[in-house]
């Protein structure tokens, strides 16, 4: 039977554990995903991604292959709804890569706003590898490989998502209509598009160590709320505050609900009367890290316990990622060979250059 469903892939660096940063902006609507009957989500680790910017530190990535695949079972990614893979296992993306890259000018890859920002954050001494450089086109290749329509993500990914495009209309008016055109889906409430970082920097980044991990211990969580970025100029509690920048409140943006007030700070209904009073002073930085710190433990407590369970069962980890990846190859195998066949490469299965010549150089 045709499969009808529209596919959603998104992907995760094992170049760190995961972070409430990837939490709000890409895994909650991948859990919610999971269950609408009108999508097939495929979910994958993106080891060959990682190693573009980490070629001589092989074993972080080989390590947080596993600490990713944990956090997806801790936040409840369900492996019998997703198909969850790790890229290296799919060599057809290789290829496809390598088709692709002829479509894309350096000028192009150079231009992208997403690169320019990473290639500052990660100073390459000794130069910027090729790879790192092409990677865009790499991220092209797992899009189209599963047909993917729609990638829940980051703002930071839309630039990416733009060079797919391209790459799919390029390939497309040139070989004919054979990959579908990728969209992203960001999430609603703008702030967890790109959750700044504990330092106040624009991003959170697992690569920048300023991430509260999905996997912290609540201690640790507690203290990286502490010591948070709020403002400067608000000394005393009766001064008025700035919202502007002030890390807590963006992170109560993204996590606070109604019942958290109800719960543990009940003299405001929700988060616009609290940032009222903040902004008309009397209201204490401690007391809004003292709520933050509450709602966070709160929604990071029962992944923290879960994650501890799958811990325990590492071998289902693997067998799960294994399993996904044979699933996942067979797809990607499929979308390969229509795009060697629409390129003409099937010299052997396509008789019909054969034909040509034969009668081309037939003896008249
Ligand atoms: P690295 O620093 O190694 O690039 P990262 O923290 O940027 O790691 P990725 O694995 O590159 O994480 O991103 C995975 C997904 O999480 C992407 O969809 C990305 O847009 C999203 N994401 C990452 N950081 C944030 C953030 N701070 N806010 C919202 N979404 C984010
Ligand atoms: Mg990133």
């Amino acid at each position: 039977m045709e499969n009808k469903k529209e596919v959603l892939l998104t992907g995760d660096r094992p170049t760190g554990r995961l972070h409430i940063g990837h939490y709000v902006g890409s895994l909650r609507s991948r859990i919610k995903l999971q269950d609408d009957p009108r999508y097939d989500q495929y979910i994958f680790i993106a080891d060959c991604q990682a190693l573009t910017d980490n070629a001589r530190n092989p074993e972080k990535i080989r390590q947080n292959l596993i600490e990713v695949a944990l956090d997806y079972l801790a936040v409840g990614i369900d492996p019998n709804k997703n198909t969850i893979f790790v890229q290296s296992q799919i060599p057809e993306l290789t290829e496809l890569t390598f088709y692709y890259m002829n479509l894309v000018t350096l000028g192009r890859l150079q231009r992208n706003p997403t690169i320019k920002t990473e290639i500052k954050e990660k100073n390459f001494d000794g130069g910027i590898p090729t790879g790192f450089m092409t990677y865009p086109i790499s991220q092209a290749a797992d899009i189209t490989a599963f047909n993917a329509k729609y990638v829940p993500c980051g703002e930071d990914q839309e630039p990416l998502l733009e060079q797919a495009r391209e790459i799919v209309r390029a390939f497309n008016s040139i070989y004919g209509d054979v990959l579908v055109e990728p969209n992203g889906i960001f999430a609603a409430e703008g702030v967890c598009r790109r959750l700044p970082g504990i330092d106040g920097a624009e991003k959170m980044g697992k690569s920048l160590g300023n991430a509260i991990y999905l996997a912290d211990e609540s201690d640790v969580v507690k203290k990286k709320i502490m010591n948070m970025f709020t403002d400067p100029q608000h000394l005393r509690i009766e001064d008025p505050g700035h919202l502007e920048g002030n890390v807590p409140f963006i992170y109560l943006a993204a996590f606070a609900k109604p019942e958290h007030f109800a719960a543990f700070l009940p003299q405001y209904k929700n988060l616009d009367e609290m940032a009222a009073h903040y902004t008309r002073g009397g209201l204490g930085d401690g007391t809004v890290k003292k709520f933050l710190n509450e709602v966070l433990q709160s929604e990071l407590g029962p992944i923290r316990e879960r994650r501890k369970q799958y811990e325990q069962n590492i071998d289902y980890v693997y067998d799960m990622l294994q399993q996904g990846s044979i699933k996942a190859r067979a797809v990607a195998a499929e979308t390969l060979k229509r795009v060697r066949r629409a390129m003409g490469l099937e010299y052997f299965e396509d008789t019909s250059l054969r034909d040509e010549y034969k009668s081309k150089y037939a003896k008249k």
